[in-house]
């Protein structure tokens, strides 16, 4: 087990290229942690750093309160899992969990039971005279993710490890290597630039801006329910929340045609009075009929995809000038395309963002 601390981490690449500004954390003794973002954002920098496979720059890190800027790689007890699997074909599931084990030295016995308790915990007791070949891909990754985890380590680091794989098989994985972790409890870091598996499979998630700015770290419910920026509240979630952008005229937005008065979702409307800031609510938070404490907007319906559970509605509102928006709703009230549709936005669902800082404008309201 490890803990985990950075302090004003920094790397800067020898061509110059800052790749993470001031990389702050603790992680606590087996967390599952997330590092979400575009590509090039600096995830895969920050894990390297933590494997040992890049200099830190500036700044200090810590394994359970040592610090280990100059700790070698493989005294860090880290084992890590990358995109590309890369098991040896010509060795069976059997020999490719051992190989590691083998080339240690490690007594015939010891690497016997190893393989096998490894195997059980990923379900490829019945696989392990198989040749990768005769895997599917999620199979091949379970061997990946066993190579790694057959040796004792504190620190489990994943790379973009589903990837590779289909829809359906990142799905099932994504809830293996949970229980996985859940069953060894070695602290993990995984990286990856979809915010569906930050979301299902983290403790805490990181969200970074590319450039290598962290935005905000927290659970997957603060990070959904209380974005701190624009930047997060648009990375997370799918389809993204609706932005709309506009100037605030006696406390309220009038553009496109709405009649906004913010004073229900800030903490002081009299703080934003004649600044450009941007209404903002979630697709699925929208309501279909009349209720109280929520704002009532117009649209026109641009186009409906009926999902099963639900009815994605594209929308504009406003009529000379217009503002795109992504409604959920229940797909028995799907509406006509073309059709006008009026939809209710709940206070507690709503959030205004400052346009020129992109920072959430202060408010006390609890979101349920
Ligand atoms: P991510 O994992 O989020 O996709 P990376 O950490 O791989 O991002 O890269 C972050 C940034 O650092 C990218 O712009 C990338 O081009 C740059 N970078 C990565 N490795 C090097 C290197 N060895 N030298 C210079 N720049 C690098």
């Amino acid at each position: 087990m490890a803990q985990l601390i950075f302090k004003n981490v920094n790397k800067v690449y020898p061509n110059g290229y800052h790749a993470v500004h001031d990389f702050n954390m603790e992680i606590k003794d087996g967390e599952f942690i997330c590092l979400v973002g575009d590509s090039g954002c600096g995830k895969s920098t920050t894990l390297r750093m933590i494997a040992g496979l890049e200099d830190i720059t500036s700044g200090e890190f810590y394994i359970d309160g040592k610090l280990a800027n100059q700790t070698s790689s493989r005294d860090r007890g880290i084992a890590m899992v990358f995109q590309s699997y890369a098991l040896y074909p010509h060795l069976t599931v059997y020999e490719n969990l051992a190989f590691g084990l083998t080339l240690e030295g490690i007594d015939a016995d010891v690497i016997e039971e190893k393989v096998q308790a490894t195997a059980k915990i990923l379900g490829l007791t019945d696989y392990l005279e198989r040749f990768p070949r005769a895997l599917s891909g999620g199979q091949c990754q379970r061997v990946a993710v066993g190579r790694a985890l057959i040796r004792k380590v504190n620190i489990f680091l994943m790379d973009e490890p589903l990837s590779n794989l289909d829809a359906k098989q990142r799905v099932t994985m994504r809830s293996e290597i949970r229980q996985i972790h859940r069953s060894v409890g070695a602290t993990t870091i995984y990286v990856t630039h979809d915010q569906t598996e930050a979301m299902t499979m983290s403790d805490r998630i990181v969200v970074m801006k590319s450039g290598g700015y962290v935005q905000q770290i927290g659970t997957p419910h603060e990070l959904y329910f209380y974005p701190r920026n624009l930047f997060v509240a648009g990375f997370i979630g799918e389809p993204p929340m609706n932005f709309i952008r506009g100037t605030v005229t006696n406390g309220k937005i009038t553009k496109f045609g709405l009649d906004i008065d913010l004073t229900p979702v800030v903490k002081d409307v009299k703080s934003i009075e004649g600044r450009d800031v941007i209404f903002a609510f979630r697709p699925e938070a929208v309501k279909l009929d009349s209720a109280p404490a929520c704002y009532r907007v117009k649209s026109k319906v641009e186009l409906t995809e009926l999902l099963g559970d639900t009815t994605n509605v594209y929308a504009t509102v406003g009529e000379e000038e217009k503002t795109n928006v992504i409604l959920k709703v229940n797909p028995h009230r799907t509406p006509e395309m073309n059709s006008e549709f009026t939809f209710y936005v709940p206070h507690v669902s709503s959030y205004v963002f400052d346009a020129e800082t992109e920072e959430i404008v202060e408010n006390d309201i609890e979101r349920r």
